[in-house]
């Protein structure tokens, strides 16, 4: 769950007077919801994401994720927070020295996962973005496309109640964003909320949902739209 409750955000340095990059900004997301953020370049995004995983504190109002108040969470706690959110960013941010599988492992290991479950969750993962035959290969020999569904698998392997893609299409094929977009409806499909980011707005018009398009800081739209797709396409 999310909440935003009079959300500001004041940048002090910068521009002389500083910015105003969010203003009094509410939004309520519940679990299982999938989400897409749009809005123009500087329209207040990246510090929306960066308010949810506790990357800075609003200068104003309140922010609630997955039952933590982020203003009074103690730093101690900030793992095991973050530990509740999975990230899938555009440059993918794969470990290039690394396997497929052990990419996917490595986010567990620091958990408290058994190696049993390691075992069996890594594949199960692999097996959901379809790519158990590249578990050996290592993120250089993939296709962007296939990158982003190995950053998915790990972004899901730790099972967080919330997954935040950050233009998770932005660096792939646009043919093969729509295969992206579908891993993650399946993934919401296992209650799993999808807050993503994107600046493409043929998908957005083509799978509809529940849109938030902020400009200049506040929230120009904050609804339902429908899609394109055919229902069972
Ligand atoms: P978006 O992700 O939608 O492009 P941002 O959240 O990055 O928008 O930026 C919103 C506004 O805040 C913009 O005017 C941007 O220039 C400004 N901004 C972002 N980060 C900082 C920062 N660290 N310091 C000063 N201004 C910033």
């Amino acid at each position: 769950m999310v909440e935003l409750k009079n959300v500001d955000v004041h940048y002090t340095d910068g521009v002389k007077g500083g910015v105003d990059a969010l203003n009094d900004v509410n939004i309520r997301i519940n679990d299982g919801e999938f989400v897409f953020i749009v809005g123009d370049s500087g329209a207040g995004k990246s510090t929306l994401l960066k308010l949810l995983t506790r990357e800075i504190q609003p200068t104003g109002g309140r922010v609630f994720v997955n039952g933590y108040n982020l203003k009074k969470l103690k730093n101690r706690k900030l793992p095991y927070f973050r530990r509740s959110l999975g990230m899938i960013f555009q440059d993918f941010r794969l470990i290039p020295t690394m396997t497929v599988y052990e990419n996917v492992a490595f986010v567990l290991r620091s958990t408290d996962k058994s190696k049993k479950y390691i075992r069996q969750r890594v594949p199960y993962v692999l097996n959901l973005v379809k790519l158990n035959d590249k578990a050996k290969a290592y993120p250089g020999q993939l296709s962007g496309g296939e990158q982003q569904r190995v950053a998915i698998a790990r972004a899901f392997a730790s099972d967080p109640k919330i997954i935040i893609a950050d233009e998770p299409t932005g660096n792939i094929d646009p043919k093969l964003s729509y295969e992206i977009v579908e891993l993650l409806q399946d993934i919401n499909d296992c209650g799993t909320t999808i807050i993503m980011v994107t600046h493409n707005h043929d998908l957005v018009k083509y799978y509809g949902g529940r849109i938030i398009n902020l400009r200049e800081g506040s929230i120009a739209f904050d609804g339902t739209i429908e899609g394109a797709i055919e229902e069972g396409e």
